[in-house]
């Protein structure tokens, strides 16, 4: 009977040591979770923040560039852990919290790679005039600059703030030599008073890409780029958005 008795007790002992093992265990993945939470938060606040700054919704943003994938070859989601047939358990839960995150991060850089966040002259130039109304100096009357003026010698390279299509290039009454591109999320960029166009009406083209040369065609009264953002055809102040991706890129 003490024999019974004892291979009791040390059989309790065995169970009791396993449950410790298992809270340790436990414990011990959700300490990892958070680190790795923390991580993905660190990428996943700059390119937030930036978006606020834009004053973009990155939830529209988001459902955007998913709405964008669901026709070309699946989700981007990866695949949550699997708990059926089981209640979840803490290790599913945050395994789970933490693919949602990475999947954020990741379609929030994409919206990134779509907007417009980057300068169309990467060499020295002046900012001559900035977006917004302007006051005609003796008449009294106003006027609105839809986009932002950069001056610097002709000839300078201007290059594409975002992947997008060609939708014009060639001459209009005002802008001179100009070229539209529209791209994702609703976003059209024109860049005007160019010597020299580079691309062709539906041509492809990518963030980076040298798509002209600076002039002074149209109503200019000296060599720069007269750049705008449109949003839904709604000129916006490139600026915010240039200044805004400076602290994230
Ligand atoms: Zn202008």
């Amino acid at each position: 009977r003490d024999d019974m008795a004892q291979a009791q007790l040390a059989m309790l002992d065995k169970v009791n040591d396993l449950k410790h093992d298992a809270k340790l265990t436990t414990e011990r993945n959700q300490r990892i979770f958070s680190r790795l939470e923390e991580a993905v938060t660190v990428s996943i606040s700059p390119l937030e923040k930036m978006f606020e700054n834009i004053g973009l919704s990155t939830d529209k943003l988001l459902e955007d560039v998913k709405s964008g994938y669901s026709g070309t070859g699946g989700p981007l989601t990866p695949l949550a852990i699997s708990t059926r047939g089981k209640s979840e358990d803490a290790t599913s839960i945050a395994a789970n919290n933490l693919l949602e995150k990475m999947d954020k991060v990741n379609l929030l850089r994409i919206a990134a790679e779509r907007t417009p966040i980057v300068m169309p002259v990467h060499s020295s130039y002046r900012m001559t005039s900035g977006f917004g109304w302007r006051r005609h100096p003796t008449k009294g009357t106003g006027r609105m600059h839809e986009g932002t003026d950069f001056a610097s010698n002709a000839g300078t390279p201007i290059f594409a703030t975002a992947d997008g299509v060609v939708v014009y290039a060639g001459w209009s009454n005002g802008y001179g030599n100009v070229i539209k591109i529209q791209h994702a999320l609703g976003f059209e960029t024109r860049f005007g008073h160019l010597s020299k166009l580079n691309v062709t009406k539906g041509q492809r083209v990518s963030r980076g890409d040298r798509i002209g040369d600076m002039g002074s065609t149209g109503r200019s009264t000296g060599p720069h780029l007269h750049y705008e953002i449109r949003i839904g055809g709604k000129p916006v102040n490139p600026m915010t958005y240039i200044k805004a991706a400076r602290n994230v890129f």
